[in-house]
């Protein structure tokens, strides 16, 4: 399956609510869901009836789109989590909580997942002292993230490392902006991590 390429606000309308897929313009009044914009779609407006089956596909599809990651990376996701000794659904947000991309934008050196995603691909940072292009890449507890000393100076880096001064930095991570890193403290517990995500209805949804 191909990855989305249209607009990403038709996403979180979807979804009926945020993803914080932009920029600045999602804690703005010109957030569409600030607005009170309906679902797209000609139903959109309209009442549909919600069954059981219908809420756990919308919670799983909110998760991967809050995460951008696509269904067979996702599922793969939920069936390591399923193995895991842990709570499947707590489990399953933890990893997501710690791919590479999710870390770069938590700690603030990507306005949005998407361009987290793409800083990452072009080789941008390196995990302790090696660069990595992989943004679905997973990060340890003590992990180490640096932008790489060729890119610092690139315009968009600086500009998200100014900005990231107001962004509220997860406790499970230590972000140094002048030195452009990001220490990985340890791996986040449920309550640490901030998504809408219902993860139980996903639990349900796959274990069918
Ligand atoms: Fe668009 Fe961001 Fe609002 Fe989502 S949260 S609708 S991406 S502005």
């Amino acid at each position: 399956m191909a990855r989305y390429t249209g607009p990403v606000c038709k996403l979180c309308r979807r979804e009926r609510t945020k993803l914080f897929l932009k920029g600045t313009r999602c804690e703005s009044p010109k957030c569409p869901i600030e607005k009170g914009r309906p679902p797209p779609g000609e139903h959109g407006r309209g009442r549909v009836r919600e069954s059981e089956y219908l809420v756990q596909l919308r919670e799983k599809q909110k998760a991967k789109r809050f995460y951008g990651v696509l269904e067979k990376q996702f599922r793969s996701y939920y069936e390591e989590a399923s193995r895991s000794k842990g709570v499947t659904g707590e489990e399953l947000m933890r990893i997501c909580e710690s791919r590479l991309d999710n870390v770069v934008y938590r700690s603030g050196l990507a306005m949005n997942r998407p361009m987290a995603r793409q800083l990452v691909s072009h080789g941008h940072f390196e995990v302790n002292g090696h660069r990595v292009d992989v943004p679905s890449y997973r990060v340890k507890a003590g992990d180490r993230i640096t932008v790489r000393e060729r890119s610092r100076s690139l315009g968009r880096i600086v500009e998200n490392a100014s900005y990231a001064e107001s962004r509220t930095i997860p406790e499970w991570l230590s972000v140094d902006l002048k030195d452009l890193s990001v220490e990985v403290l340890a791996l986040p517990e449920r309550n640490q991590i901030d998504a809408p995500v219902q993860e139980q209805l996903i639990v349900e949804y796959y274990s069918k």
